[in-house]
């Protein structure tokens, strides 16, 4: 009798075997991957001297990437701080050449014609090739959206802002407090941010928004 046990538990071991093989147990590190919070840190309408290079270094002290959705016109006669984005391994995306809404918006052809100027410019400056595209003044302007999908943009939305464009007279204390909240209860968030020479109290809070997140257990990820 116990010959005959023998081949059917060797059958059930390899059967077992094999099936261990087919459908592997997450290991903890994956599972820990999948449960991950994400916060991608963006800034919008620089770059500026003073603003951009106070964020970049604050950046860097901390070792995180961002993305900057940049304005041409403004990078003209900034081109060293737009380098500095790219060689610092942030992710530069286009936001326009000129941020006029009216003359943006005004037609597909005018729509394209900022959209590429801008590409381009990223392009000749800093060697980047720019896929990443986030609408002046938000909004999902469908038309224009299908454009940039077929030349290869992926759009950039967020779902939480510091408030820095909504507050008049921000402190860096309650652009911390807007992020906080807008942020609350997300496990992906795309935090909006801007850059441009009048937003010097982003960059005063940014050390903090970071500290915050970082308590809240994000990892800080760039597009
Ligand atoms: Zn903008």
């Amino acid at each position: 009798m116990q010959k005959r046990y023998i081949p059917a538990v060797l059958l059930f071991a390899l059967l077992f075997a094999l099936l261990s093989l087919a459908c592997p147990r997450p290991t903890p590190r994956a599972y820990a991957q999948e449960e991950q919070k994400r916060v991608y840190l963006t800034f919008d309408d620089g770059p500026s001297t003073v603003v951009t290079n106070r964020i970049l270094d604050t950046l860097k002290e901390e070792g995180i990437r961002a993305t900057f959705f940049v304005v041409s016109d403004r990078a003209r006669t900034r081109k060293d701080t737009l380098r500095r984005i790219a060689r610092e391994g942030h992710t530069i995306g286009v936001h326009s050449a000129t941020h006029d809404y009216a003359s943006i918006y005004a037609s597909e052809q005018t729509f394209w014609q900022d959209v590429t100027e801008c590409a381009d410019f990223i392009r000749t400056t800093t060697g980047v090739v720019p896929c990443l595209y986030r609408f002046p003044g938000g909004g999902a302007h469908e038309k224009y959206a299908a454009m940039l999908k077929e030349h290869g943009y992926r759009i950039i939305f967020w779902n939480a802002v510091n408030g820095d464009e909504e507050i008049r007279d921000a402190s860096a204390e309650d652009l911390l407090a807007r992020a906080a909240e807008t942020a609350r209860g997300k496990r992906n968030v795309v935090l909006l941010m801007h850059d441009s020479a009048f937003h010097r109290q982003t960059a005063e809070a940014l050390p903090a928004i970071i500290a915050h997140f970082r308590a809240e257990g994000y990892v800080f990820c760039a597009f």
